[in-house]
């Protein structure tokens, strides 16, 4: 169906008065140095994530508000308020300081999202402990290759995945000094070498000097989803958190009052920073589902737990597509006034679905593991592109780039000034959230500067409204007959068809084209795939796109292979498709 190319807002679509409603002036006017004083800093000087995220509410008049909401399907509802979580995590980092562990030690945390895992997260980062929260879905060894490279001396995991998982690669982790294990059902666990965190957390006091961390000091270790490559390990320091409170309030606009709901793993630095750190920032209530996806489940979640502001992924909306329109209407959601998606392209067919089944479009925005937080966004007073990442925070420079010849290693690059060109987005180096490094990998970090840029490796362009457009990965584009083809132009018209729930567009080898387009399709519930529907998914793309663009093959999978993070990996169908190599698929969801 061919829909409108502009979402209207008006005022009737702001339930609160927005955090960013004059975007012009408020770019203007914005200053990190204001960031930095909207955050109380440690006393003495010095900036700490964990203490403006939890300690400076815990003293205040949020002491007993929920900060975290832990619910799962056979356990009551569990609350864990901002008072009790200073407590908790004072006691961690009591742990950490008599297990000898120093500032600047890395420590990873591996396990499902209980309460252990914010607590150690959070609890590390007050002792000035570099945290690394891991999937627990990850096989033994991607979670080996990780705490081995990142030289991890201290791992809190729960005894069943440290049995399943660990015991028995101890030996390929040297660093590792120690274990703190989560028992099963609260009790003690006996694994040999390791402890019992339960115990040494009731042996330690619950008040803590929190460690004098400098802005500059590294916080946080995150690896990238392994789209297209081996995941590399990004540094953050402390000074992220002025990113995470700033975007916090313009781009997922919250509010004191609000209900959260962040669906993304820990594991993942959307689950960190925007899943613990941003919505505490805020002081604001967040849910925690245990649980894996299901539709069901997260349609009755969004309305019995009241969620006002949801952040999730293309990959489950696209879930909650498939599984129709229906399901959603079973309830109503009065409270939810803002959604935000992230983690790949949203395809318009996704916004509007949003509008349909819950009330409400989708808003999209993009950011990086590199660049720690949210970059460029579309906001609640604002008209919304459909197929459109939406413009760039305040704060934040993005332009699009274009490379030139480049003398020796450095990459040299050409501002493209004009709209609705295509080129590379690059962000003005020096926003606080910024990776600070490549774990062990200098010379990769380096390229990935020209001159005062970052270059993010993917392609856009923006209009002459400012408005970003994602085309595609620099490693996914397809060059085909002389035509730089974005994969997300193609999937999104594939989208438009009711059968197809979800697609990818990869570039073959072809001795005429250069590449052809070859795309990947899995269907909605109710459909079956036939030569009949593969010719009418055909002829809609030779309509919408042309014949140049338009995929000459299409074939059918019951599911696309993604990362566990959610994300399409083109370059395994690509690879399975040559047969080829399929190169490190550590991150690879399990059974596809
Ligand atoms: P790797 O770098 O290991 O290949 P990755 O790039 O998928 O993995 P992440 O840092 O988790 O790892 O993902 C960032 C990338 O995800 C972006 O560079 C972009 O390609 C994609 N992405 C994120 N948000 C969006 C969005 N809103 N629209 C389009 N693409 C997005
Ligand atoms: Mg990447």
């Amino acid at each position: 169906m061919e829909r409108p190319t502009i979402i209207r807002k008006t005022d009737s679509d702001l339930r609160v008065p927005p955090n960013l409603d004059n975007y012009e002036a408020q770019r203007r006017s914005f200053r990190w140095d204001n960031e930095r004083r909207a955050l109380q800093g440690l006393p003495g000087g010095g900036l700490n994530i964990a203490f403006e995220a939890v300690d400076r509410h815990a003293a205040g008049p949020l002491q007993d508000r929920s900060a975290l909401r832990f619910v799962a399907r056979n356990a009551p509802a569990l609350d864990l308020s901002y008072g009790e979580l200073a407590l908790q995590t004072s006691r961690f980092a009591n742990v950490l300081r008599e297990l000898g562990v120093a500032k600047g030690e890395h420590l990873f945390v591996l396990m499902g999202r209980i309460p252990e895992l914010y607590i150690a997260v959070l609890g590390a980062l007050k002792a000035g402990v570099v945290v690394t929260p891991l999937f627990s879905a990850f096989g033994p060894e991607p979670i080996a290759t990780r705490i081995k490279l990142g030289e991890g001396t201290v791992l809190v995991t729960s005894d069943a995945l440290y049995r399943r998982k660990l015991a028995q690669w101890r030996e390929q982790m040297p660093t590792l000094r120690h274990v703190l294990l989560i028992g099963e059902d609260g009790g003690p666990t006996h694994e040999a070498a390791t402890r019992d965190l339960a115990t040494c957390m009731a042996a330690v006091s619950d008040t803590f000097h929190i460690e004098q961390t400098a802005a500059e000091d590294p916080a946080l270790l995150h690896f990238t989803s392994g789209t297209t490559g081996t995941p590399k390990g990004a540094l953050h320091v402390h000074a992220a958190v002025m990113m995470h409170h700033a975007s916090g309030r313009y781009a997922l606009d919250l509010h004191p009052n609000d209900r959260y709901w962040c669906t993304a793993d820990p594991g993942w630095v959307t689950g960190t920073s925007y899943g613990i750190i941003a919505p505490l920032l805020h002081g604001v209530s967040s849910l925690v589902d245990r649980e894996e996806f299901d539709a069901e489940r997260w349609y009755a979640l969004l309305a019995s737990e009241r969620i006002s502001v949801w952040y999730t992924a293309p990959t489950a909306i696209r879930m909650l597509m498939k599984s129709g329109l229906e399901a959603a209407r079973r309830h109503a959601y009065p409270d939810l006034r803002f959604i935000a998606s992230v983690g790949e392209p949203l395809n318009p067919e996704a916004v509007w679905w949003g509008k349909e089944a819950l009330g409400l479009p989708i808003h999209d925005n993009w950011w990086q593991t590199e660049t720690g937080g949210i970059m460029i966004a579309n906001t609640p007073a604002f008209d919304i592109k459909p197929g459109s990442m939406g413009r760039p925070l305040p704060g934040i420079d993005a332009c699009i780039v274009e490379h030139l010849e480049a003398e020796g290693e450095a990459p040299r690059v050409r501002i493209i000034s004009e709209p609705n060109i295509e080129g590379e987005l690059a962000l003005r180096a020096g926003w606080p959230s910024m990776f600070r490094g490549y774990l062990h990998n200098e010379a990769r970090y380096r390229k990935c500067f020209a001159g005062e840029f970052y270059l993010s490796g993917d392609l856009a362009r923006r209009d002459a409204d400012g408005y970003y457009w994602f085309v595609g990965r620099a490693d996914d584009v397809i060059k085909s007959a002389g035509h730089l083809i974005g994969p997300f132009e193609v999937e999104s018209v594939l989208m438009e068809h009711a059968a197809v729930a979800e697609a990818a567009a990869i570039g073959k080898p072809d001795p005429v084209l250069g590449e052809m387009v070859k795309a990947f399709v899995s269907l909605r519930t109710g459909f079956a795939w036939s030569e009949t529907l593969r010719l009418e998914i055909l002829a809609l793309a030779r309509k919408r796109l042309g014949a140049a663009i338009a995929p000459k093959e299409i074939a059918f999978l019951p599911s696309l292979p993604r990362t566990r993070s959610g994300k399409i990996m083109r370059r395994l169908l690509k690879a399975r498709e040559l047969g080829l190599p399929e190169g490190d698929t550590s991150t690879l969801e399990a059974g596809a």
